[in-house]
């Protein structure tokens, strides 16, 4: 089975061809440039980049992959959750695309894709069964998820204010540095002490599995009132705020993501997906909590904890494979983007 695959749910505009065996034939992504002047994504600029530059890039992922139209069996995007304007541009060209080569459609979730791309064959040294503890943690979602199965999922927890991406970018920003923050965070922490400040770790040995944050940038937004222009905050102090910052926020998550293990006793290993999964001191404390409680720690290449569009190719491959184990047939051409989509309605496909 061979999928072609768009994703543009946020800021990425992404093409890929991929085969049920986990081959990538061909992938190609534009992360979008737009947003750097404004210091975060704006959506409708989002959207408008999407469609600029959709058509080239699917035009180049076919000529990479140097495959016929006739090779293909079905066409997926991204149908929510995301940046709704994103995701009509991306999901309204693949059905474009499945109408025009009579193929079927198939509308992914977003959350879902990022949750099943541990299972990708090759892409780590584990075979990933089910069931498994996935922390997805990027710009927009931080979230702790039990994947039970293809179209099972059980959310143990989630924020209840800011994404751990958020706060890392809100943070660098405070601190005077480029969006986005996180990479230039990390790197700037490194230079500093993280036993400068005592900053609050919010929720820490609370029960549940829910994260909170913004107590954490308000607090850091305090210790520095005083340098109202910004040009004028000394970088060694910045990298110990920048430093103190990281340990804390990490503490908090890996006491939230502690409570998460032990809500899923059956899982066979912990994952991770996102943007933020890239912080290798965050991941230093995620293998250390997964020793632990002798659970492996599978994270995906960068390339693919950040958005993609392989993700929804492979995502689209298991539903599909899913669905033919049921006898069942998937044409989602009627299904509308949806800027919400739990993944608890995902079950939905096949109880119906
Ligand atoms: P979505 O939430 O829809 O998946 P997104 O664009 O926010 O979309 P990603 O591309 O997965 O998600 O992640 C981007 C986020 O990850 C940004 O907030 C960025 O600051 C953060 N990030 C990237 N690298 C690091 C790092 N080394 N340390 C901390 N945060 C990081
Ligand atoms: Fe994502």
């Amino acid at each position: 089975m061979i999928i072609l695959s768009i994703e543009s749910s946020c800021d990425d505009t992404a093409c890929a061809i991929v085969c049920s065996d986990g081959t990538v034939l061909a992938e190609q992504i534009y992360s979008q440039k737009e947003h750097v002047q404004f210091g975060g994504v704006v959506p409708e600029i989002a959207a408008r980049a999407h469609l600029s530059h959709l058509s080239d890039l699917v035009k180049k992922t076919l000529n990479q992959a140097n495959i016929d139209w006739k090779d293909i069996n079905a066409v997926a995007a991204t149908c929510g959750p995301g940046l709704i304007g994103g995701v009509i541009v991306g999901s309204s060209f693949a059905k474009g695309l499945a109408l025009a080569r009579n193929l079927p459609f198939i509308g992914i979730n977003h959350i879902e894709a990022h949750a099943l791309t541990v299972r990708i064959p090759h892409i780590s040294e584990h075979q990933v069964h089910f069931p498994y503890l996935l922390f997805l943690t990027s710009g927009g979602h931080c979230q702790c998820i039990h994947v039970k199965d293809i179209g099972d999922y059980h959310r143990l927890g989630g924020t209840i204010d800011d994404a751990a991406g958020e706060a890392f970018d809100k943070v660098a920003k405070m601190l005077g540095l480029s969006w986005p923050g996180g990479p230039a965070l990390e790197a700037l922490a490194k230079e500093g002490d993280e036993n400068t400040f005592s900053l609050p770790r919010p929720l820490y040995g609370r029960p549940g599995c829910d994260f909170s944050f913004s107590g954490l940038k308000t607090a850091v937004g305090n210790l520095l009132t005083e340098y109202e222009n910004i040009d004028t905050l000394p970088r060694k102090l910045a990298a110990n705020i920048a430093a103190s910052f990281q340990k804390a926020i990490t503490s908090a998550i890996i006491n939230r993501l502690e409570n998460a293990i032990k809500a899923s006793p059956n899982s066979t290993l912990l994952a991770t997906a996102g943007g933020v999964a890239a912080n290798q001191y965050l991941r230093k404390h995620i293998q250390e909590l997964a020793n632990k409680y002798n659970l492996p720690f599978v994270a995906p290449p960068m390339k693919y904890c950040t958005d993609n569009a392989v993700m929804i190719g492979w995502a689209a491959i298991e539903i599909l494979q899913q669905a033919a184990k049921n006898n069942k047939v998937i044409d989602d051409i009627s299904m509308l983007p949806r800027p919400r989509w739990p993944l608890s309605e995902m079950s939905q496909i096949f109880d119906s």
